[in-house]
């Protein structure tokens, strides 16, 4: 940890004034974890899980899957731990698995086809397999699973039936799981932003994938070059639906967390606390960049600066209301 910053990984994570925003990591290997705890991660906000995926030539076992699992939960507990569910395709392919049955190298536009949950609900026996992994697990911590690139209602309701489904099975072979384990849904395409009212009645959690969002709220491929310059969180729509996702969330009183690279971008974090999300997830080294930020922040003064950007009409002027609220105040 950066000279300076060690005293902030033991300090909680709370503005001036003592508003309480859980800073929490962003990872993909069990590797991650001395340095999630050694940078004061207060949980896991998302475990990438598709890495073990990508190492062998068919998906890992559900005893495979089970070990990974329970040792991320165990270690972390009593802190929550989400994990994503299979998020492949789009940038993340999966091209070593055998004869890949004709999806997505093939696509011919991967970032809108058989990707993430609509991938998951195609292959329902490596779902199937992952669910029953996970509920296995749960008993060894606190897990929300969390359901990726959700774009229809109908997609959250056969998802949740299929992790049902595994509880059922479970309980009849008699194997423990955690009955109260949370369901959330990651808030990454515009579709889901607009429904955020009807989705949150039926998750306990929600979380904002800003990467993707702003790839599909602005049409930027988020891997392309040639286009990185139109490729801006700080684009006014993108703030904007962050503001209603979190609204439509907090009206069912279910917890928002964002775990896009914004939330560790100091330029971005002021703004993200103003706009009441309870929870930042990010890459464990920025956690103590970001609650010293937190902590030198006025809950107040945040929530002035969240709505002065909800009226600006492009990004450079949300990047000058930023600037002039770092020379105000820090
Ligand atoms: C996102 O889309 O913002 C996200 C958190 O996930 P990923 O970058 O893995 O798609
Ligand atoms: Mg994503």
């Amino acid at each position: 940890v950066a000279e300076g910053l060690d005293r902030y990984v033991h300090l909680t994570s709370e503005t001036k004034d003592g508003c309480p925003v859980r800073l929490s990591a962003n990872i993909e290997m069990l590797e991650e974890l001395s340095a999630v705890l050694r940078y004061g991660s207060e949980g896991i906000g998302l475990f990438r899980s598709e890495f073990d995926f990508f190492q062998g030539i068919r998906p890992p076992t559900e005893e495979a899957q089970l070990a990974t699992y329970s040792r991320l939960l165990a270690t972390m507990a009593p802190h929550p731990v989400t994990i994503r569910t299979l998020d492949v395709g789009g940038d993340k392919i999966l091209a070593r698995f055998p004869g890949n049955k004709a999806w997505l190298d093939r696509e011919r536009n991967p970032a809108l086809g058989l990707r993430s949950i609509r991938f998951s609900l195609y292959e329902r026996e490596i779902f199937r397999c992952q669910v029953r992994a996970l509920l296995r697990a749960s008993v060894h911590g606190r897990l929300r699973v969390l359901l990726p690139l959700v774009s229809t209602l109908q997609e959250l309701r056969q998802a949740k039936e299929m992790i049902h489904d595994s509880m059922n099975a479970l309980a009849a072979e008699g194997i423990p799981f955690d009955q109260d384990l949370e369901i959330g849904v990651l808030i990454e395409v515009p579709s889901a932003v607009i429904m955020s009212d009807v989705l949150a009645m039926e998750v306990d959690f929600f979380a904002i994938g800003t990467n993707d969002l702003i790839q599909y709220s602005l049409a930027i491929d988020r891997g392309n070059q040639y286009v990185a310059h139109l490729y801006d969180p700080f684009h006014p729509a993108v703030l904007r639906m962050i503001r209603q996702t979190v609204d439509a969330g907090h009206a069912r009183a279910i917890p928002v967390s964002l775990c896009g690279e914004m939330a560790g971008d100091p330029l971005c974090a002021p703004l993200l606390i103003g706009f009441e999300l309870d929870e930042l997830s990010m890459r464990p080294a920025v956690i103590p960049w970001i609650k010293r930020l937190l902590r030198h922040s006025h809950s107040g003064e945040l929530h002035l600066l969240a709505q002065e950007v909800l009226h600006c009409a492009d990004s450079g002027e949300v990047r000058a209301c930023v600037t002039d609220f770092f020379q105000r105040f820090y």
